[in-house]
């Protein structure tokens, strides 16, 4: 196999660069600027809906804030043009890996997605599913990175 093609997607300020950097570097970005992805699927609280088809990625990670529902909201929409987007391209017996990520685990005091809500949606939506904190740890989004490439290879 080349090149891995690898989308992350959410709403805006769901933690997708921090995610990635964290992931590429080890650090938080924290406070630094981000745009270290393009969010395809723009801003959150309007209904989320991608500018454009992402046919070139092996696989999709989906952010969303555990602190804002609506940014989980705007994933369960992102699932499901996911989906939708394989059955248009013929590609309905072809699992894509898909990974949904409910981030900012860190911020529980301000909760609004309960753990098994991820879950079942991710159930839902047959995909691999994990709380995470890019500003704690990056243990949990390295595994995560680690087993979706995996997925994308052994596909
Ligand atoms: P993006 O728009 O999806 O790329 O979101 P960013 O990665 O730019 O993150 C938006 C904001 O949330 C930034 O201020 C980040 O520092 C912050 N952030 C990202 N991940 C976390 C996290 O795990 N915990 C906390 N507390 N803040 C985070």
């Amino acid at each position: 196999m080349n090149d891995i093609k690898l989308a992350l997607l959410g709403s805006q300020g769901a933690g997708k660069s921090a995610v990635l950097v964290r992931f590429l570097t080890r650090r938080f970005i924290g406070e630094y600027a981000s745009n270290a992805t393009r969010a395809v699927p723009q801003g959150s609280g309007a209904r989320c809906i991608m500018e454009e088809p992402v046919d070139w990625a092996d696989g999709f990670v989906v952010v969303y804030n555990i602190s804002d529902r609506t940014s989980f909201i705007d994933a369960e929409d992102i699932l499901r043009q996911i989906r939708e987007a394989r059955v248009d391209n013929c590609k309905g017996e072809v699992d894509v890996p898909v990974c949904l990520l409910g981030n900012k685990r860190d911020l529980c005091h301000a909760r609004q997605v309960s753990e098994d809500e991820g879950r079942c949606l991710a159930r839902g939506s047959r995909c691999h599913f994990q709380e995470v904190s890019a500003a704690e740890s990056y243990q949990d989004i390295a595994g995560l990175f680690t087993q979706l490439i995996r997925q994308v290879m052994e596909h």
